[in-house]
C-alpha cells in the first residue's frame, strides 16, 4: 500500500513526509483492518511531523500520522462480532484506552493514562490501510460523505468537548477565537445552544467565514487594525482554539467576572487577576459517547464541516497550507485521488 510517513521529523517546507510503498498493515485480535476514503490533517498533525514533540511523541520512528480517518473495513482481525467487512466507519485520536482505569469507569476515558493515539501511538491514516482497533471504530451514516465525515473525527468530537465545558445557556454569549478547522464547528455547536456565538479571527476570510454559518458577530482581536472588537467583559464564556499566547489575554479580557475560558489549543495562561473569579480550563478530545453525539447532530444538517481535499500524495503541501494558515475550515486527504 501507499502511505505518507514520517521516518524523521523535520520543518514542513522540506516535506518531511514520504509517500511511499510500505508493507500493509493486517489486523491482530478484535482489530480491523480499514480501506482508506479520506484523512483530516490535524494541527497536531504539524507538530508531530515538524519534530515539536519530540522525544515522547511519536512514540517511535517511522510512523504514518493521521487521525481522523473514514473508510471500508476490509479484513476482521479473530473475536471482532462487532463490525462486518463493508462497514464505512470512522477512527478517532484515541485509538484505544486500558477500559479498566478510574477515567475509563467513570466515563472519561479519553483521560485514560494507558490511551492509544492514532498516529502518534499506532500507525495512522495517511495511508491507503489503516489497522483500528474495533471497539473504537464507529459507524458511519450513510447520508455523510467521506470528506464531510472526517474532519468530525477530531475537530468535531473537540469542538464539542469545549462547548460542552462552556455550559453555555439560551441567551448568554459567547466568543470563539479562532476559526479554523476546530473554531468553524465551535462556533456552530455554541449556537445551537441557543447562545449568541460571536467569532474573534485576525483573518478577513474566517470572519465572512464564521458569518456565514451564523455567528452572531465576527470580531478581530484587540490591537488589530482592521475589523471591530469585542467589548471588555461582554461574554459569559471564552472558547480558545487559536494558537497564540495573545487569544488567551484576549478571551480573559472579553469574559464577564465568573465567566469562563475554555481552552483547546496548549497555551500559556499568564498572570490572572483573581479579583474576578474567572475560571480557565482545558479540553481533550472525548468519549465514544461524544463522537457518537457528534454524528447525530451533523446527521440532522445541524452541523458542516467545511474541507478543502488533497490527494494522499500532497500531505506535505496540506500541511505547508495549515502552517500558512491559508485553508478554509479542514484539509482532508483521500487516497487513490
Ligand atoms: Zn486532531
Ligand atoms: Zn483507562
Amino acid at each position: 500500500m501507499y502511505a505518507a510517513v514520517l521516518r524523521a521529523p523535520g520543518p514542513i517546507e522540506r516535506q518531511p513526509l514520504d509517500y511511499s510503498e510500505v508493507p500493509e498493515p493486517a489486523p491482530g485480535p478484535g482489530e480491523v483492518s480499514i480501506s482508506v476514503l479520506a484523512c483530516g490533517v490535524c494541527r497536531s498533525n504539524l507538530h508531530m511531523v515538524e519534530g515539536d514533540w519530540m522525544p515522547n511523541t511519536p512514540a517511535s520512528l517511522p510512523i504514518i500520522p493521521g487521525h481522523e480517518v473514514i473508510g471500508r473495513v476490509k479484513a476482521l482481525g479473530p473475536g471482532v462480532s462487532n463490525l462486518a467487512i463493508g462497514d464505512r466507519v470512522g477512527v478517532q485520536p484515541i485509538w484505544s484506552t486500558c477500559g479498566q482505569c478510574e477515567h475509563c469507569i467513570g466515563g472519561h476515558e479519553h483521560r485514560c493514562r494507558r490511551r492509544q493515539i492514532t498516529g502518534e501511538t499506532r500507525d495512522g491514516g495517511y495511508a491507503e490501510v489503516i489497522v483500528a482497533h474495533a471497539a473504537f471504530a464507529c459507524k458511519i451514516p450513510d447520508s455523510l460523505s467521506d470528506t464531510e465525515a472526517a474532519p468530525l473525527f477530531c475537530p468535531g468530537i473537540t469542538a464539542y468537548g469545549a462547548v460542552k465545558k462552556a455550559m453555555l445557556r439560551p441567551g448568554q454569549s459567547v466568543a470563539v477565537l479562532g476559526i479554523g478547522g476546530v473554531g468553524h464547528l465551535a462556533l456552530q455547536m455554541a449556537a445551537l445552544t441557543g447562545a449568541n456565538a460571536n467569532a474573534v479571527s485576525r483573518s478577513p476570510e474566517a470572519r465572512t467565514l464564521a458569518e456565514q454559518l451564523g455567528a452572531r458577530g465576527a470580531y478581530a482581536p484587540a490591537g488589530n487594525d482592521h475589523g471591530y472588537v469585542l467589548r471588555d467583559g461582554s461574554q459569559d464564556a471564552a472558547i480558545v482554539f487559536a494558537p497564540s499566547d495573545q487569544a488567551v489575554a484576549e478571551a480573559l479580557r472579553v469574559i464577564k467576572p465568573g465567566g469562563r475560558v475554555v481552552l483547546g489549543v496548549a497555551q500559556s495562561v499568564g498572570a490572572m487577576d483573581i479579583g474576578d473569579e474567572k475560571t480557565v480550563l482545558g479540553t481533550v478530545l472525548g468519549t465514544r459517547q461524544d463522537m457518537a453525539d457528534v454524528l447525530g447532530l451533523a446527521v440532522d444538517g445541524k452541523l458542516h464541516a467545511v474541507h478543502q481535499d488533497f490527494p494522499l500524495s500532497q500531505a506535505n503541501q496540506a500541511l505547508q497550507q495549515l502552517k500558512a494558515g491559508k485553508l478554509r475550515g479542514r484539509a482532508v486527504l483521500v487516497p487513490g485521488a
